[in-house]
């Protein structure tokens, strides 16, 4: 890895001995062992989540005698699946529509009371009016992840093969005629310094006649295939937001079952774009019913203060009375960061090319003003699986499944996105005049407009430089309600095998402190949500003579909760995202 120079764990509890997936299960025994042999399959799906799944099982429904696989980068279905999450439930009704007969489905609270409000300091609030795109009438409180696990049980019981564990590193290309034809995982067992360990194990290929992409907000696949065949090229820069969540257990006596409450404002100031949300459920843990309250803070990553921290943020927004008054008395249980897509219509690229297609938030179907994703990411696998059906079920499959885009055009994930396609873009200009679009745009114009803006740039180049900005000022630590990042990351139950190479690369190994450091104050260790990027002083060098103490950026990658900030926000798109070791990153439990 270009730039690290050390890599230490930052308490996040002893590493756990890892094991060669291999062993694993017998059916990788037999594949491990058949050595440089591929495995073939009909659809191949990369990534376990919300679209990935509904892709494979709709896949299943419609032709029964596809073989059909998914890969997990998680060291389990749901590990790493961070949301809200507020579900709107017509995606499910679509794919499964007895789900809530079956006694498994996780726990779903209905949600009762929607609340909306601008947060004007920490203690003052406004209460506005619910905009209807934000109201949730029919919708349900889940734990996403809990809902993946559920769906995965589901393809499993149709005979989908899901290998949790193993992250597709590599698109496999064919030159003549340029195809994808499957991917490739990253090898197993390969030390810090490049070289084999004793539990190496070599990469494995997966052949697919299409492979969907479902990796989620910028998955790094989808950027080697939007890079390949130049997908993005007649739409908007995708806009990303960074959401950090929290997840307490809360006395009875404050807890308000299916309450919902989204808040704009303070701490934010009036130019960042971004919200937080409260929502009450209840969930069996260990076998008693739990008062669960999930918490989180989405900022938009076009912020321009490079000092700015949405950690930090967070953990100031709940010293604002109303969620003091809720937590105090609470204990946290979980925590974990994600980004996701704000881009929206604009923003969607190309949806499929020679031999695949992206599916869920790969392409960026996320509804920012209803902050809700995965409905539409569900139904666009839906859709995708659809296509790849009635092609393979002819004698010679079209190279690629054309049709999607145009199933997709007339289906209601675009119908919805173009509606609301203005109200994001509108919040350029700051807070207030974005509300007050907002309103104009969804009651006046009722998402028919006769203009559609463009959000123009992408995010990291809205960053400043930090000379024009002062730090905020964030809450000290008590450990009750205000924690420190490295206290919290050990509920995100984090952990990467010590002994490989670095997963975070840097194109240019100087860029941190020649440009980052000094004309962006370093924003890495500012918006990073795991405090994987430090800058220290270097270890003095023996062989030097000059007394002169050199700062050096530190990587501590083991920490990385896997969000993608990074990837994203980097002012000179010096940081590259690559999956690490299968099985390596968060392990959330109710996220
Ligand atoms: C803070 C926050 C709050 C949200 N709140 C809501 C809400 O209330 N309601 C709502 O509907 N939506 C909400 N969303 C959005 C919603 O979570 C997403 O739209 C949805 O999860 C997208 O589903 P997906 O399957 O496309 O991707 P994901 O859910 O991100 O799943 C992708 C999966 O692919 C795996 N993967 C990625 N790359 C690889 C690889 N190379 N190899 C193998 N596996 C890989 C990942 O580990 C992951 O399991 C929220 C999102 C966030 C971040
Ligand atoms: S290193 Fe990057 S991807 Fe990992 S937690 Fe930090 S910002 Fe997120």
């Amino acid at each position: 890895m270009l730039g690290l120079f050390r890599s230490t764990s930052l308490g996040t509890g002893p590493s756990r001995p890892r094991r060669n997936p291999c062993t694993l299960s017998p059916l990788w025994q037999r594949r491990c062992s058949s050595e440089a042999e591929a495995l073939r399959y009909d659809l191949l799906v990369v990534g376990a989540g919300p679209a990935g799944l509904s892709a494979a099982i709709r896949a299943k429904q419609c032709l029964p005698e596809a073989r059909v696989a998914v890969l997990e980068k998680g060291s389990e279905v749901g590990a790493h699946i961070l949301s809200g999450n507020c579900f709107e439930p017509r995606a499910l009704d679509e794919l499964l529509p007895n789900w809530r007969q079956d006694p498994k489905f996780p726990a779903h609270e209905p949600v009762t009371h929607d609340q909306f409000a601008l947060f004007l300091s920490h203690r003052r609030q406004l209460p506005l009016p619910v905009p209807h795109l934000m109201r949730n009438d029919a919708n349900y409180i889940v734990s996403l992840c809990q809902v993946t696990r559920w769906l995965a049980k589901q393809a499993e019981a149709l005979a989908v093969d899901i290998y949790p564990g193993f992250a597709g590193a590599r698109l496999l290309v064919d030159k003549n005629p340029t195809r994808v034809y499957g991917v490739a995982t990253n090898a197993f067992g390969i030390g810090r310094d490049g070289r084999p360990k004793p539990n190496y194990a070599p990469p494995v290929s997966i052949h697919a006649t299409y492979t969907l992409l479902a990796e989620g907000c910028r998955g790094s696949l989808t950027r080697q295939a939007i890079e390949r065949f130049r997908l993005a090229d007649a739409s908007e820069p995708q806009s990303y937001g960074l959401g950090v969540k929290e997840l307490w257990r809360v006395p009875a006596s404050v807890h308000q079952p299916g309450s919902v409450l989204h808040t704009v404002g303070w701490p934010l100031d009036m130019r960042t774009y971004g919200g937080s949300f409260m929502y009450h459920f209840r969930d069996r843990i260990a076998g008693s019913m739990e008062n669960l309250v999930a918490v989180g803070l989405v900022v938009g990553l076009d912020y321009k203060n490079p000092l700015l921290s949405p950690y930090g943020l967070l953990q100031k927004w709940k010293t604002h009375d109303q969620i003091r008054r809720v937590l105090a008395q609470g204990e946290l249980l979980e925590y974990g960061a994600r980004c996701l897509n704000e881009g929206g219509y604009q923003s969607i690229p190309q949806v499929a090319f020679p031999g695949g297609a992206l599916i869920g938030c790969s392409a960026g179907f996320l509804n920012v003003p209803k902050l809700k994703g995965t409905h539409t990411a569900m139904k666009s696998g839906m859709l995708a699986a659809e296509c790849c059906c009635e092609e393979l079920r002819k004698p010679e499959p079209s190279p690629e499944p054309s049709q999607y885009a145009e199933t997709l055009r007339r289906s209601w994930i675009i119908e919805e996105l173009y509606a609301v396609r203005n109200i994001r873009p509108g919040f350029r200009w700051g807070l207030l005049p974005g509300l007050l679009h907002a309103a104009v745009d969804t009651y006046l114009w009722r998402g028919r407009a006769p203009y559609t803006w463009k959000l123009g740039r992408a995010d990291h180049t809205a960053t400043r430089l930090a000379d024009r900005y002062r730090r905020p000022s964030y809450p000290a630590p008590d450990q009750r309600l205000v924690f420190d990042i490295l206290t919290n990351l050990a509920r995100s139950g984090t952990n990467h095998e010590h002994d490989q190479p670095c997963h975070l690369k840097l194109k240019d190994p100087t860029i941190p402190e020649r440009v980052n450091l000094p004309l962006y104050g370093g924003p890495e260790q500012f918006y990073c949500p795991a405090k994987v990027y430090e800058y220290t002083p270097a270890p003095p060098d023996p062989a030097s003579k000059t007394t002169t103490t050199t700062i050096r950026l530190q990587i501590n990658a083991q920490n990385c909760l896997h969000c993608k900030a990074c990837d994203i926000k980097d002012p000179t798109q010096n940081i590259v995202w690559t999956p690490p070791e299968g099985g390596g990153g968060p392990r959330y439990s109710r996220m």
